[in-house]
Order: structure tokens, then C-alpha cells, then sequence
């Protein structure tokens, strides 16, 4: 049944880390472990996270769970072997990667992730969506964040970073898995937190995927807050600069981080020049955009406030506008909801 391969699937996975563990502490596994040495890791990190190394064999993990009682019906239902091209035989899924075990809030092996040690591609392979893996409605370390008495989550981008700013000591890191984070993610995170703090990488990409990220968790009702990493590309290469005083470092950051909006304002602004009377005037324009979309009348008091020192334009008129368009917006919505309210009716008549 559906509910016995789920449960023999956990198991399997469970063997998996320990096979990939082992392996690591192993002769074999000594490129592996010089790897995740030389990032940086310590041997109880190591530990804690359960890292592990798939050997460079075709048929290392599938004969060791084979040896173990698990049909090779079993192996692939938790992708972690297929069928060769002949089907003749499986074949591993990971090899010659060093592996970090996917865990979720009740403890349970639900996926791998894996490295390679080189410059190759896919730097990072994943389990496929299986019966107990879905991408989408997991985040990495969600079993370590949700122990961590903070009202907080910090929320990056690969599991590297996660790991570090644990070694670091901040344990309520979490990260998503190789997708842009999603509703269902959010909505998991708010299980445990009230809020989030956004920690992606500072390349265009990161800076994209945040713009993203704020608006799922505030539709999530989350309190969202960003931080910039100010130099290195992602919090793993930050902390590791740092060396020893990487958590005062870290925590410097944090504590300079500001929320979702002066985050945006400060994108925003960055892209004009605010001597040029056109940019100023396209500059207040975007700026009271952003500043309808605060539920929060002195939330949206403090951002004009800020738009009128920044150009010099009178307070009353910025805040002027935003009403305006805010009341244009409120119409857009009754308009719409009155356009999918004709279209049930009519739907209904059919
Ligand atoms: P590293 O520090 O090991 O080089 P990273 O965490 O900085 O890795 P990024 O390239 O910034 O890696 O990617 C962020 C995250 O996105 C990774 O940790 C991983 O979870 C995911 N990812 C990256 N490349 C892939 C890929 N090819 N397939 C699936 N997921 C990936
Ligand atoms: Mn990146
Ligand atoms: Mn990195
Ligand atoms: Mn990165």
C-alpha cells in the first residue's frame, strides 16, 4: 500500500545517511571529508547535519540497501537509485558527492542534497519529488530552527549558508531547497516564527529572488526584515571572512538589517538620480506606489516622511497622492470584484 512504501522509503533514506555518513568517515570518503574540512566545518557540525559522501561507484548505495532488506521497487520510490538504460539494473542517483541530508520537523530522511567537489554541473543534485518529498513544501534545517527560542527565522538560499550560520551559532537559519520559495513555504515558516529575515545571496540573482521573497511572506502575514551582506557573495563566505569573530560579525549585520521597506526605498532610490528633476519626480512616483501598498497609516507616515526629506517635496502632497492612489486601487478591486462576480452569475445561468 500507498502508506507502506511511504514508511519503508523514511527507512531507506535513513540507511542512505548513515551508508553516506559512514562512508564519509571512511578511507573512501576522504575527499569528501577534506572538502567539507576545507570550507570550513567542524567535526560536530559535520556530525550534527549528518553530512555524508556517496562513493564514486555506480552500484554502492543500491547493493548496501539491497543487503539491508530494501526491494529495488523500494530504492527507486525514494530516488535513490533508477534503472539503467538496459533495466538490467539500478544504478546509484548520487556518487562522488559529498551529501546533506534533507530532515523535516518530525525528524524523518525525507531527501538528499549533493554536492560535487569540482567546478562541474550540476553543482548541486537533489532527491526528485518522491511520496514523502515535495521541493516546494520543505526548507532545509526546519528541524534544527524550530529548537531555537527566537521569534525569528533567517531565511537563505543554500544549505552551506544554513551550516555556517549554525557553526556560527545561529541556529534558526533555514533555506529552501533549489526553487524561489513559495506560499506553501511560507506558510510553513509561520508555524514557527513571526518573522523572517531574509538572507539571500547579494548577487542580482539573490537581489531578484528577495523582491519575491517579501511579498510572499507579508501576503503570509509574516513581519519581514532583509539584511545585505556587505561583502562576500552569501552568508557562508561572509562568516567564514570573519574567521574566528564570525557570530559578532554576523550578529553586527543582523542588527543593521532593516525591514522589507526601507529595503525597497533603498533599491529604489539607488536607481535615480535624485539632481535630475525627471528622476526626482519618477523617483516619488515609484516611491508612492510602494508606499500604497502599507495597510499601516503610520507606516506609511514614516515613509513619506522620509520620500519628502529625500527630494524636498512638501509631506502633505506625497501623502496626497498616495491616497489618491490608493482610492484608485480600492476601485480596481471592487471593479474586478464586481467583473468575477458577473462572470459567476453567468456562469451559474449556463
Ligand atoms: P556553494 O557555496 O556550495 O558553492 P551555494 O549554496 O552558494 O553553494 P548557490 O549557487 O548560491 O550555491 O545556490 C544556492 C542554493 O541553490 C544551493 O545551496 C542549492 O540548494 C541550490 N542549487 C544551486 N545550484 C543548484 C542546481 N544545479 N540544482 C539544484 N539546486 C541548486
Ligand atoms: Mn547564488
Ligand atoms: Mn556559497
Ligand atoms: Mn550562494
Amino acid at each position: 500500500s500507498v502508506s507502506k512504501l511511504r514508511t519503508r522509503i523514511y527507512e531507506a533514506n535513513r540507511e542512505a545517511a548513515r551508508f553516506f555518513y559512514a562512508k564519509l568517515t571512511s578511507k573512501e570518503g576522504a575527499e569528501g571529508l577534506a572538502y567539507l574540512r576545507n570550507r570550513g566545518l567542524a567535526d560536530s557540525t559535520i556530525r550534527h547535519f549528518g553530512l555524508g559522501f556517496a562513493p564514486d561507484e555506480r552500484f554502492a548505495l543500491g547493493n548496501h540497501l539491497r543487503s539491508r532488506g530494501f526491494t529495488e521497487n523500494e530504492m527507486i520510490a525514494a530516488n535513490l537509485v533508477f534503472k539503467s538504460r538496459s533495466g538490467n539494473s539500478v544504478l546509484d542517483r548520487f556518487y562522488n558527492r559529498v551529501m546533506f541530508p534533507i530532515i523535516d520537523v518530525r525528524g524523518n530522511v525525507i531527501a538528499f542534497g549533493g554536492r560535487i567537489m569540482t567546478d562541474q554541473k550540476p553543482k548541486y543534485l537533489n532527491t526528485s519529488d518522491t511520496l514523502v518529498f515535495n521541493k516546494s513544501y520543505n526548507l532545509f534545517s526546519l528541524n534544527n530552527a524550530k529548537n531555537s527560542k527566537n521569534d525569528a527565522l533567517i531565511l537563505c538560499e543554500g544549505y552551506m549558508d544554513v551550516i555556517s550560520l549554525n557553526q556560527a551559532g545561529f541556529t534558526n537559519a533555514v533555506a529552501t531547497l533549489g526553487t524561489a520559495l513559495t506560499a506553501d513555504q511560507a506558510a510553513l515558516m509561520k508555524r514557527y516564527c513571526k518573522e523572517v529575515i531574509i538572507c539571500y545571496d547579494a548577487d542580482e540573482a539573490g537581489q531578484k529572488a528577495t523582491a519575491r521573497a517579501i511579498d510572499i511572506l507579508r501576503r503570509a502575514g509574516l513581519v519581514v526584515k532583509v539584511i545585505s551582506i556587505p561583502d562576500g557573495k552569501d552568508p557562508d563566505e561572509f562568516i567564514r571572512r570573519h574567521g574566528d569573530k564570525g557570530h559578532a560579525a554576523f550578529q553586527n549585520v543582523l542588527d543593521n538589517s532593516g525591514n522589507d521597506m526601507e529595503y525597497r526605498m533603498q533599491k529604489l532610490k539607488s536607481r535615480y538620480d535624485l539632481n535630475n528633476p525627471q528622476d526626482k519626480l519618477n523617483y516619488l512616483n515609484e516611491g508612492v506606489k510602494l508606499l500604497c501598498e502599507l495597510d499601516n497609516p503610520m507606516e506609511r507616515d514614516i515613509y513619506a516622511s522620509r520620500l519628502s526629506d529625500e527630494t524636498d517635496v512638501s509631506k502633505a502632497s506625497i501623502l496626497e497622492q498616495v491616497k489618491q492612489g490608493m482610492r484608485r486601487k480600492e476601485r480596481y478591486r471592487r471593479k474586478n470584484e464586481f467583473s468575477q462576480l458577473q462572470k459567476d452569475i453567468s456562469a451559474r445561468d449556463d
